[in-house]
């Protein structure tokens, strides 16, 4: 069966289509990874020639599926959308690389987590637009070559340290995303609330942007909650003092961290005596998946200087202490 075309795709996991930048040049900051890929789609337009494909890392929420839908229509090319973990078998992703257009792109998203069978079946596809089929089984099955229309292969993961190196090399373009400066963010709250008609004060944007963890995801989200906040117990207008108001009710603190950033450094502080401690043991307490921890609640707590990883695990640092309101130890620690 073919795969369901590409909008409905997006649109059911789109938390608010509105806010999403529709072209490249509507993107706030990444300015270095834009630069890059702006000279390879000028070029590839230019040449009439398929764009390369191009492997996007980075956590949740820093822009990874607005790039991958950007380029396609700043191109004027089709895009289909799969994700990793949905393509158990090479016959899940032949649909996808039969219906690809030339040029168009086909976006996988969590591409690590495609089964080596499927990813090795992507290998000729990526490398020379060609795949491998066999047809029938034991003495009578055969291998048939088939062409492909010459497409470009998006795709994002939060580690690429999880991909092989053959599927690593085979994209021409990888980029990392970083998390976004206190300035862009604030650039980015102050457009959403134009598009969201929500009148707001500047340095209520700046607060906003102060704590959404350097991710547009979550600006967005923080957006949302205080102009909920604003209309239901304010007139409206998202003020410094309502802003400071509504996130303190959601339970952000001055970092921008929430409920299940504090769990975490609370139970390496209170269950690990400071750690270290392993990630798995950590989530076993907290009751959560390993990878979420490391892929969406770490690399802002890392960044910040409030864990370190070491050999033996994860550890709190000083600056880890004093957020959670305790005297750090004696030791210098990290
Ligand atoms: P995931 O891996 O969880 O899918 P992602 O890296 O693909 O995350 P996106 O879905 O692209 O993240 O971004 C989340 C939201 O943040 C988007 O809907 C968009 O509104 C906003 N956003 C992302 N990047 C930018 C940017 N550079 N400028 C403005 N808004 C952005």
């Amino acid at each position: 069966t073919p795969p369901p075309p590409p909008s409905t795709v997006l649109e059911s996991r789109e938390e608010d289509p509105a806010l999403r930048p529709k072209h490249m040049k509507e993107m706030i900051g990444q300015r270095a990874v834009y630069e890059r890929i702006r000279v390879a789609v000028d070029a590839a337009m230019m040449r009439g020639e398929p764009l390369g494909h191009i492997l996007l890392d980075g956590p949740p929420g820093l822009g990874k599926t607005t790039f991958a839908t950007c380029i396609p229509r700043d191109l004027g090319v089709e895009l289909q959308i799969a994700s990793g973990a949905a393509l158990a078998a090479p016959k899940d992703l032949l649909p996808y690389l039969t219906n690809a257009q030339e040029g168009s792109v086909l976006f996988i998203d969590e591409i690590h987590r495609l089964p080596k069978a499927v990813e090795e079946f992507m290998y000729p596809a990526m490398e020379d637009f060609r795949i491998d089929i066999t047809l029938g089984e034991g003495v009578n099955a055969r291998t048939v070559n088939m062409n492909l229309r010459p497409f470009t292969m998006i795709g994002a993961t939060t580690r690429t340290g999880l991909l092989s190196a053959p599927l690593r090399d085979r994209f021409q373009i990888r980029e990392h995303l970083e998390f976004y400066s206190e300035e862009e963010l604030t650039t980015i709250v102050l457009r959403n609330a134009v598009i969201l008609k929500c009148p707001i004060e500047e340095a209520a944007a700046r607060k906003i942007a102060g704590c959404s963890r350097g991710t547009p995801r979550v600006v967005n989200n923080r957006l949302r909650w205080v102009r909920d906040y604003a209309t239901s117990r304010a007139d409206g207008e998202v003020t410094l003092e309502v802003a400071d108001r509504a996130l303190a009710m959601s339970r952000v603190d001055s970092l921008g961290l929430d409920q299940q950033d504090r769990n975490y450094l609370e139970t390496i502080l209170r269950v690990f005596n400071g750690g270290p401690a392993g990630v798995e043991a950590i989530a076993h307490t907290l009751n959560a998946a390993p990878d979420t921890l490391t892929d969406e609640v770490e690399p802002f707590l890392l960044r910040e200087g409030l864990v370190v990883r070491t050999s033996r695990g994860r550890k709190l640092t000083n600056r880890g202490y004093e957020h959670l309101g305790q005297t750090p130890p004696e030791e210098p620690v990290g």
